[in-house]
């Protein structure tokens, strides 16, 4: 399972934007690792590098140089709409014939495929396959005068999941979905503004939380400083695996840090689900903190089992089948010195196709292990994403195919325990009103039925293509 994107944005007369974009974007790289870029602009002109790759790959010295001015935002890419190719890396450059924006996203448009021909119609063209391409000509589209009433008529025909930083000559923009599906945070810095998806990029280039934007908010930054619209909404709906999984343990999403929720969610599990075991351990990195939390609760000693290869990021070498077979071994080594013999608890953040976890649980019996006992942080996923996270359709999906008993048997742990609604709301401490859960209880905070079941009938015609051409 993989986020869409980490963005940011800074406005200061007093620092090398690009370089400062560069250190939060190595910040935000757990949130994309197919592409990186930044754009920036000295008040009269914008440029721009972006290409595949981490961070450390995509920019040096020479082309950090290149990029001068006292604005720029940044952007790390994971795709789920658009193929992982160049033309989709962002930050997207959009122009017409009067004006040109830059624009960074993370998250997903629901309606994108019924704008893309409207303005395509209306003689926009589109040099990348990414819905971000779509937003940007939609805010160009508009006929008010002023950028901020251009991007609120976006606001109010785009559908689903935005956190954008926009970047025109002058000024730094901050805009929110109104249900604030994926984070995005407001900080200072040296006389100046910066925006970022999480609050760790603001730790680690010295800046100081304000607050964060809120859900249906835009932020507008220039040389006459800060000021704050606010569009209105029905509700919130923070994706609640931002705190499962994607954001940094050492983020602060509402308030909450990620490592106490995380902490809190082992805790949980170990309430819900005891059992008499020798040794506890996290499925490393995303479930350390839980397994931690497992541990301090039932009194079970926590150990290091599986020891992950923090360098296997996103490669663009294609495995041999040999290497392919491997499967998780490239990702994780277990210790059988430490493991041989024991009753095993282990917590894992989620299952979602449940092609990995009968691995994992393999590979520790293999080193020894008497007893596998499985703990999920989150609920079983029943339902797919329909906002910026590539999980999988329904049918891919185990929970959705399976009962709790049939997948302990598919994955092969002796037993199995997913925290419950409940338990997970407690751990990140927030009123229910304020997530979405939709992938465990098919509650989506947009109606989706209509999209999806467009899906389908094109997933249905597609299918009956290929098979008409395979005929003829
Ligand atoms: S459906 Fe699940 S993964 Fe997607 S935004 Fe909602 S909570 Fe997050």
């Amino acid at each position: 399972m993989h986020e869409k994107c980490g963005v940011f944005g800074i406005y200061s007369l007093e620092e090398d934007v690009a370089r400062i974009t560069f250190f939060a974007l190595f910040a935000l790289q757990h949130r994309g690792q197919e592409s990186a870029g930044i754009a920036t602009s000295n008040g009269k002109k914008i440029q721009l590098y972006a290409s595949m790759g981490l961070v450390s790959q995509v920019f040096n010295e020479s082309t950090l140089s290149q990029l001068n001015g006292h604005i720029a935002i940044g952007h790390n890419r994971y795709s789920t709409t658009g193929s992982s190719r160049t033309c989709n890396a962002q930050p997207i450059l959009v122009s017409n014939n009067s004006d040109e924006l830059v624009i960074a996203h993370n998250g997903n448009i629901i309606n994108a495929g019924n704008l893309y021909p409207e303005l395509l119609g209306q003689g926009y063209k589109f040099a990348s396959t990414t819905d971000t391409e779509v937003i940007g000509n939609l805010i160009l589209s508009s006929t008010e005068k002023s950028w901020v009433d251009r991007i609120r008529y976006a606001m109010h025909r785009l559908q689903g999941a935005y956190s954008l930083t926009i970047l025109t000559k002058d000024t730094l923009y901050a805009v929110r979905d109104p249900f604030g599906i994926r984070p995005l945070c407001l900080g200072t810095i040296d006389h100046g503004y910066v925006i970022a998806s999480e609050t760790c990029a603001l730790d680690h280039i010295g800046a100081t939380f304000i607050r964060e934007v809120e859900p249906g908010e835009i932020v507008m930054i220039n040389e006459n400083g800060l000021t704050s619209y606010q569009e209105p909404g029905n509700r919130r709906a923070l994706c609640i695996f931002e705190y499962i999984y994607f954001a940094r343990p050492d983020s602060v999403i509402n308030g909450r840090l990620l490592y106490s929720a995380r902490l809190a969610m082992g805790e949980n599990l170990a309430k819900e689900y005891p059992v008499e075991a020798d040794l506890v351990m996290g499925v490393p990195d995303s479930a350390t903190v839980a397994g931690i939390g497992y541990s301090h609760q039932s009194g079970i000693l926590y150990g290091e089992g599986l020891l992950k290869n923090r360098y296997v990021g996103r490669t663009f070498i294609e495995p041999d089948q040999r290497i392919r077979d491997l499967g998780v071994r490239l990702k994780l080594n277990p210790l059988p010195q430490v493991l041989d013999g024991k009753r095993l608890v282990v917590v894992d953040d989620s299952i979602v196709r449940g092609t990995t976890t009968p691995k994992v649980v393999k590979m520790l019996r293999r080193a020894g292990v008497k007893e596998v006992h499985l703990r999920i942080c989150s609920p079983p996923i029943r339902y797919p994403c329909f906002f910026g996270v590539d999980m999988a359709t329904r049918w891919e999906l185990i929970a959705a195919q399976k009962t709790v008993p049939q997948i302990r048997h598919f994955i092969g742990a002796d037993t199995l325990g997913y925290l419950s609604l409940e338990g997970l709301l407690k751990a990140v401490a927030l009123p229910r009103e304020n997530f979405c859960m939709a992938c465990f209880t098919g509650d989506y905070p947009i109606p989706v039925q209509l999209e999806m079941d467009k899906m389908a009938l094109e997933a249905r015609n597609n299918a009956s293509i290929s098979l008409t051409s395979k005929r003829r």
